[in-house]
């Protein structure tokens, strides 16, 4: 058996998956040709873009006002690409940021250099809620804090804090499009498309190799890109050609569409979200009963996929890393902005490996506590 690798990504696959990859990888479907081998322009490999964006609507049932994007640069390339194709939207090119944690943070400076770009909120500091003090970037500013300005082109946020490990999806309805960056739990969970304006993502997370990024957006947000925007990541171009303006990522456009048949074997989005419900539920509660390891995220905004914890004696941590590597759990280092420990738990982790994960820190415990 393998072991159960923990990152954050890029993470681990659905080993079906890559069964048949490995198998598929000298001759697709008696093509005589490896998916990197064929043209992107040919007809199989046609097939293979159309049938994983088809794939992704069904699952994610997106609208048919909205299009399916297969880009290149991952998320932070859109934290360019975001401003560069939607500040036109109107005249003051102004956007609103919502700051809860380490990636929406970056977002937003990266933003800074693109037009008149303002925080709507941001829990980057130390607050009170009910007497009760809660820590930087370890809770989300509820929707009804945020300062949106009536001409502002959009609102973006991030549903899912990676580094974090906080995650909000009880989206409002706003005037303004909202953006969201849901690289790290897009496929977990619904998404509310009534809300929801423009979603991307990042593969490495949830639905693919990294490099690959899926945008969903509204079709009528098209047509105000920047001149300044490369024309290879202008949406409304990206659109018109069925994201082959240039040669798309082949490859990982095809072991994405091999998750999402994947994802539809385990029963589609809703059944993946009982089991992520499951997964997170036996590690938080774990946690919570134990006084040997703590996670500070505010309870309501926990993250489902991501959950970074403490040991009580920041010593043992090296310990940790060592004893589980041997028992074969696979890179649940902290991010250094955090510290301590970080158990990522996307889909394709199954509850398993949670277990096996929340077994091994009974008995380390046990024999250090
Ligand atoms: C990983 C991640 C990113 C960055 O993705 P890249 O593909 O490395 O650019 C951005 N946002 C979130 C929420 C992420 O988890």
């Amino acid at each position: 058996m393998r072991p159960w690798n923990f990152s954050a990504g890029p993470s681990k696959f659905p080993e079906a998956v890559l069964k048949t990859a490995a198998a598929e990888m000298l001759d697709w479907h008696g093509s005589g040709m490896s998916v990197m081998e064929m043209s992107h322009r040919g007809k199989e490999f046609m097939r293979i873009r159309d049938e994983a964006e088809q794939d992704l609507r069904d699952l994610l049932q997106v609208p048919d006002e909205f299009a399916v994007l297969f880009m290149q640069g991952g998320a932070q390339a859109q934290n360019a690409l975001v401003p560069l194709n939607l500040l036109g939207l109107k005249p003051a090119a102004k956007a609103d940021y919502v700051v809860s944690g380490s990636w929406s943070k970056k977002s937003f400076q990266e933003a800074q250099r693109f037009g008149d770009i303002q925080l709507a909120a941001s829990s980057d500091s130390v607050s009170q809620i009910d007497g009760a003090e809660r820590s930087a970037l370890a809770w989300f500013p509820e929707p009804n804090t945020w300062k949106v300005r009536a001409d502002s082109s959009y609102v973006h946020v991030c549903s899912n804090e990676t580094i974090g490990g906080v995650e909000f999806n009880d989206w409002p309805q706003l005037d303004v499009p909202l953006v969201v960056d849901v690289s790290s739990n897009i496929l977990s969970r619904p998404l509310d498309f009534t809300k929801v304006d423009v979603a991307y993502a990042g593969a490495q997370k949830n639905a693919g190799p990294a490099g690959l990024t899926l945008v969903m957006v509204r079709k009528d947000l098209l047509g105000v890109t920047s001149d300044q925007c490369p024309q290879a990541f202008n949406y409304e171009l990206v659109a018109k050609n069925d994201s082959m303006l240039n040669t798309p990522p082949t490859y990982s456009i095809y072991l994405a569409g091999l998750v999402f048949k994947w994802l539809k074997e385990q029963g589609g989005v809703g059944a993946i979200e009982q089991a992520n419900i499951a997964k997170a539920q036996l590690f938080y509660s774990y946690l919570d009963n134990s006084d040997f390891y703590r996670n500070t995220v505010e309870p309501s905004v926990r993250s489902r996929m991501n959950i970074p914890f403490l040991l009580r004696e920041p010593e043992l941590d090296k310990v940790f890393l060592v004893e589980a590597e041997q028992a074969g759990l696979l890179q649940l280092r902290g991010h250094k902005s955090v510290g301590g420990m970080r158990a990522s738990i996307y889909n394709a982790m199954p509850l398993e490996g949670v277990q096996a994960l929340v077994d091994f820190m009974q008995g380390f415990e046990a024999r250090h506590g």
